[in-house]
């Protein structure tokens, strides 16, 4: 049934490092071999043994209104025979820029780069440079991307595989990274006073989804803004996984917070390499040519990758009610894994806002990096392996979270929990 997955790893491993371009594609912690996929279409991934899967991955964020949307198809063919690229500006820019700006809550101007990683490693680089200061200090079990200064207690493949340090990164560099457990509010209040006037940002993915999804608690993210206020620390929401995807204004609507800086990736780009950064005017100056904090990119606000984004950033801002029926398929999915979970007797946390939601087998609440690495994860990996199995393509570590998609249908979701209730019973019976 994956035989072609198989050889096609064994062949993927002879040219390419571990067989894949991105670690936790690997599915190493989970064991087995990856799925190699075909194509996707709406809800659904098909893999090169023609096994249909329905997806919870939505290419790690990016596929918010499903796999091959036709809007965004259409567009990209229609922009492709005029050039794939020019290193020139173009008014298509401009509008993305400006769609952007009507959607996002202060963001006064914004730069266009190819992924999450320039973004976050550019917004950090500025707020150094705006304020003068080294430091920053960054969440356990956040994820900003592969930039060396972030790599550092970092989530995602780095908590999947167990990576505490990463060869290769200067102690030069690392020892500028400060880290606080995420609702640490006591101890960004300590750091802050133990580096008085040293701390340039403080970085957060403000509904945490590198260690699986970790909701702030009320008063945490409140409580870090007032702190950056009055100590004039530029305070950065990491939205590449939240943005236009929580809501059309991301976490800063929903949470009812402001950054100073935000970055973006995933949803922005509609699966294209694409990332921003955009802040307030005042910060945002200082990139080059305005300033001298340098920023570049050959590729940067690339035609096809914009009409891209551009297309479904138009659908969502468009459609608002697209965003509330994502939420009620996720809250349903939430309902419907509570009760199959409940009945099976095994200890279970479900953490959820919005179309972001995971599971950790875990009896305590989890709600830092410390929790969600004490939960039973090698039960989540059979559970993965079960559910993969009956056609469900959850992300293959509990250090991730699971995104949603409008393509889902009840009946995909319906498919989604009967088939949780089946795992579990193969796991642990
Ligand atoms: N920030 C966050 C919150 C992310 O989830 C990711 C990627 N998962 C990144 C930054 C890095 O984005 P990219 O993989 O596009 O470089």
């Amino acid at each position: 049934m994956y035989n072609k997955s198989i050889s096609l790893f064994q062949r993927a491993q002879e040219s390419i490092p571990g067989g894949v371009n991105s670690p936790v594609r690997a599915f190493k912690s989970v064991g087995g071999t990856p799925v190699f996929i075909e194509k996707a279409k709406g809800a659904y991934l098909y893999d090169a043994d023609g096994n249909r899967y329905i997806d919870y991955i939505a290419s790690w964020g990016p596929m918010i209104l499903g796999h091959a949307y036709e809007p965004v198809v259409k567009a990209i063919q229609e922009k492709a025979v005029l050039s794939t690229s020019y290193g020139a500006p173009t008014e298509l820019e401009i509008e993305m820029a400006e769609l952007i700006k009507s959607m996002a809550p202060n963001v006064d101007l914004i730069r266009m780069v190819s992924s999450g990683t320039e973004a976050c490693m550019s917004a950090l680089r500025l707020a150094r440079g705006y304020t003068g200061r080294n430091k920053f200090i960054k969440f356990e079990g956040c994820y900003h991307g592969h930039a060396d200064a972030f790599l550092v207690k970092a989530g995602s493949g780095l908590a999947t595989f167990d990576i505490q340090t990463v060869p290769g990164i200067t102690g030069g560099v690392s020892n500028d990274t400060l880290t606080c457990a995420y609702n640490d509010l006591t101890a960004v209040e300590s750091l802050v006073a133990a580096h008085k006037n040293e701390i340039a940002a403080i970085i957060i993915e403000p509904v945490a989804g590198n260690m699986g999804c970790i909701l702030p608690q009320p008063g945490f993210i409140e409580g870090i803004r007032k702190i950056c206020n009055e100590e004039g620390i530029v305070f950065i929401f990491d939205e590449v996984m939240t943005g236009f995807r929580l809501a059309a204004g991301g976490a800063q609507e929903v949470l009812q917070v402001d950054a100073d800086l935000v970055t973006y990736g995933k949803v922005i780009g509609a699966g294209m390499p694409v990332g921003a950064f955009g802040g307030k005017r005042a910060i945002m100056e200082k990139i080059a040519p305005l300033g001298n904090v340098y920023q570049a990119g050959t590729l940067s606000g690339n035609p096809i990758a914009m009409i891209a984004g551009y297309t479904l950033l138009n659908e969502l801002k468009n459609n608002p009610s697209l965003y509330q029926e994502l939420n009620d398929k996720t809250a349903y999915l939430h309902e419907g894994l509570n009760q199959v979970l409940a009945a099976s007797e095994i200890p279970y946390v479900i953490n959820r806002k919005g179309s972001m939601i995971s599971i950790h087998f875990s009896e305590q609440p989890v709600t830092d990096f410390a929790s969600a690495a004490a939960a039973n994860n090698s039960l989540f990996n059979k559970y993965f392996h079960a559910m993969l199995k009956r056609g469900i393509y959850l992300p293959p570590s509990a250090f991730e979270s699971w995104f949603l998609n409008n393509a889902l249908s009840y009946a995909d979701l319906d498919a989604t929990i009967q088939a949780t209730a089946e795992s579990l019973a193969e796991v642990v019976g």
